[in-house]
């Protein structure tokens, strides 16, 4: 379906009476995970697509491993034909990596991987700093290569001009420890216009869902046109679903209607939903090689409907110049986020342990409310922050 035609439906689509209850119809089998087989036509991947240029190919539904907590969930992704994983260092403070490592050592050279590695201090970084971070995380990915090795976290690619990065990449490249180079970012506006003329990125893992993305498809487009490989992340506009009863139908479910929206777009080549659980990877999986029917796009609709004051866009920093304090106000939402939505409450609380004091919302209660006014979504960002501060405090 067109994106035209997407977008006319969503905004021509009033609320309808959504029916009851996911019909789960299949539950694949497992030799490896010992899951069993009941029913005959197996959920699997449907649909591989070409990684850019890189002559990798991925299936359209990806695993992201930000959160899981159970090894065994990767390789059951595995046996229903995921064989591209993302994950970083910075993932469950490098448990993310290890569990990948364990679950697909055996298949290592069948699957995809991912790895990502930030640098906040990127003045003070040092080559040999950055190869023996990369070496650390191939020990736990128990690997002698990444496959893609993205800097994590790049709002602009000027960053990426540091001469000891470029030197790092250059040489562990040259050693076959990286066949690819790659960033992660949560400013694609900004990001994918570098990526047209710069050659570090041969993938790139942006923000893209129903909610926050429309407006980056000409770039998007542009940069698979060059042979980039596009990677969409955060695809379920804040996951909210679990938190929203009435949000049931017998044909889709929401995660399921945001994936085949983020697919529909052939410029993407993959996403990466975080799969935590097998029911997780079913429900996903399940949803691949799928048209964006009229089903999931009144279940995207209800969803916008009931969340469009609520969702902090991850990608968004409109309200940031608003706030006297300089509080971290996007990144202290989306950590809130983390732990209400995505039930990541302990990762969540050490994120927000990192950020400096004196950008977390301390002393919002005295404040007259600048971000709020400032926030085109009508988010009561105050309230909200002053709840973030509570929850994700020990
Ligand atoms: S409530 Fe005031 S201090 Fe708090 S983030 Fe908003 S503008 Fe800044
Ligand atoms: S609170 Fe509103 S303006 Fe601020 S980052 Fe979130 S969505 Fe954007």
């Amino acid at each position: 379906m067109a994106n035209l035609s997407r977008r006319n439906f969503l905004t021509a689509f009033t609320s309808s009476v959504l029916g009851f209850g996911l019909a789960r119809k299949v539950k694949a089998g497992s030799k490896n995970t010992g899951i069993a087989q009941e029913g005959t036509s197996p959920i699997r991947i449907q649909k591989y697509n070409d990684l850019g240029k890189t002559g990798i190919k991925v299936p359209d539904v990806s695993c992201g491993a930000i959160s899981f907590f159970e090894p065994n969930v990767l390789r059951y992704a595995y046996d229903l034909g995921v064989t591209y994983f993302d994950t970083a260092e910075g993932y469950m403070r490098t448990k993310s990596e290890t569990f990948i490592g364990e679950a697909l050592k055996d298949v290592r050279d069948k699957v995809t991987i991912t790895t990502k590695h930030g640098y906040f201090s990127i003045k003070k970084i040092k080559k040999e700093g950055i190869i023996k971070r990369i070496e650390a995380s191939l020990m736990r990915l128990q690997s002698d290569h990444i496959d893609i090795a993205m800097v994590h976290g790049v709002s602009d690619m000027a960053f990426l001009e540091n001469e000891e990065l470029q030197a790092a990449y250059a040489q562990l490249k040259k050693q076959g420890k990286i066949r690819f180079t790659g960033f992660s970012t949560h400013n694609a506006v900004l990001t994918l216009k570098q990526a047209l003329d710069n050659d570090f990125a041969q993938v790139i893992l942006f923000i893209y869902s129903h909610m926050e993305g429309e407006e980056i498809e000409p770039l998007i487009e542009q940069a698979r046109k060059k042979g980039i490989g596009m990677v969409a992340m955060k695809i379920f506009a804040g996951g909210k679903h679990a938190n929203l009863k009435t949000l049931v139908s017998q044909e889709v479910s929401y995660p399921q209607a945001a994936i085949r929206w983020v697919i529909s777009n052939s410029n993407v080549d993959c996403c990466i939903p975080t799969m935590s659980s097998y029911s997780h990877v079913e429900e996903y999986v399940e949803a691949s090689g799928k048209p964006l029917d009229r089903a999931s796009l009144e279940m995207i609709a209800e969803y916008q409907r009931q969340t469009k004051n609520q969702y902090c866009r991850v990608s968004c920093s409109q309200c940031l110049s608003s706030c006297p304090n300089d509080v971290a106000i996007n990144d202290v939402l989306r950590y809130s986020m983390y732990f209400e939505d995505y039930g990541m409450e302990k990762d969540a609380m050490g994120y927000y342990a990192d950020i400096a004091a004196n950008k977390k919302p301390l002393n919002c209660a005295h404040c007259a409310g600048y971000c709020e006014k400032a926030c085109p979504y009508g988010l009561k960002v105050q309230d909200k922050l002053i709840h973030a501060n509570e929850i994700l405090t020990a």
